[in-house]
């Protein structure tokens, strides 16, 4: 008996905006293009992107005996900036820690996948950090097309969306495989946006390059020929798909969570993000947000950049005492910024 529908409505009952299925094929293409831009280091030094790096296009190594996988799309969009202060954070970052909502709900749907069909069928389920090529599979599923900008991008609601997935070892029906008319095209916006040139022609993000990765995974300093570039992106960054014309299909999410961000965070100034000096006092004010994954170092290195960019000169005090911090990592940033506004 097929349950794909069954799953379909639950899930969609469970807040999921797109729900589609594929075969839980191994993708050999996506899987030598992954493993090329690997070996070019394009993936900087995000060390979980490399390890056991086959598993993520073959899903047999995660669940043995899967035989489709259930692909989920949660839209975040939101239109309205929450900070008061000058400088940008990515519209995902600006509510709850997405891992955090989607995490409940696919247990949701893994038990009840587990317990539709008397086969016994098992599930393991990811968001965002899993080992599974999640953008490869949800073109495959039909969710979106993969854009020049790398991300997914859906008929329905643009790219603003999460991406999760759900093995099984039930057989599902997969959905039928859609030819996007339209997709890229001769379009180049995302590319000639890009301040830092991360995006590549053949739809290749160098990581190296990209404020989404300087601000958020990279644990070192910012190269400085890339500081400037920043501008006012504090975490993350939006650019390469503000400007996508797919994206005026936005519309604002329906998820509470995603809609504001969590107490401690509001409000917050960029003069209040230097002055935080211990790890449980950032905790404090960014638990629950997508933003503890900077760390206090980061975040402080981040303010420091954006700080300099504006040549905010009434931070000065505050960049001067950082100079003298432990960390030479934020002294060498609070230095810089310094620099920047004489
Ligand atoms: S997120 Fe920003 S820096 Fe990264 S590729 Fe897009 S526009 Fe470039
Ligand atoms: S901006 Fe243009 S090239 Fe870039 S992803 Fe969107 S449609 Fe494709």
């Amino acid at each position: 008996m097929d349950h794909s529908q069954e799953i379909k409505a639950f899930a969609t009952s469970l807040g999921f905006d797109l729900v589609k299925i594929t075969r839980a094929d191994t993708l050999s293409d996506a899987g030598l293009y992954y493993e090329e831009w690997l070996k070019k280091g394009l993936a900087a030094d995000m060390e979980y992107l490399k390890k056991d790096s086959s598993k993520r296009y073959t899903p047999e190594k995660i669940l043995p005996g899967s035989k489709s996988i259930i692909v989920l799309g949660l839209n975040y969009y939101k239109k309205e900036h929450e900070f008061r202060e000058p400088f940008r954070i990515a519209k995902y970052a600006q509510g709850r820690d997405y891992h955090k909502v989607i995490s409940a709900k696919l247990k949701k749907i893994g038990k009840y996948v587990e317990e539709i069909s008397d086969t016994n069928p098992l599930s393991k389920s990811y968001v965002d950090f899993g080992p599974v090529m999640e953008r490869a599979y949800a073109q495959k599923a039909s969710l979106g097309f993969i854009g020049k900008n790398a991300c997914i991008i859906t008929r329905e609601y643009g790219s603003y969306i999460f991406l999760a997935e759900i093995l099984t070892t039930l057989e599902l029906t997969p959905d039928k495989s859609t030819k996007w008319k339209g997709a890229c095209g001769t379009c180049t916006r995302c590319i000639d946006i890009c301040p830092t040139r991360a995006i590549k022609p053949d739809k290749t993000i160098d990581s190296n390059l990209c404020i989404s990765y300087l601000t958020i995974e990279n644990r070192g300093d910012i190269p400085l020929a890339l500081r400037p570039k920043i501008g006012n992106w504090l975490f993350g960054c939006d650019l390469c798909q503000d400007i996508c014309p797919h994206n005026v299909r936005a519309q604002p999410t329906k998820v509470q969570d995603f809609q504001s961000i969590p107490i401690g965070a509001q409000n917050i100034s960029l003069s209040q993000i230097l002055s935080i000096e211990t790890d449980d006092e950032f905790t404090q004010i960014f638990a629950g947000t997508p933003i503890m994954r900077a760390k206090r170092r980061g975040l402080i290195r981040n303010a420091c950049v954006v700080a300099g960019n504006l040549g905010l000169k009434e931070l000065v005090p505050q960049l001067q005492k950082l100079t003298q911090s432990d960390d030479p990592m934020i002294a060498e940033h609070a230095a810089w910024a310094i620099q920047q506004m004489t």
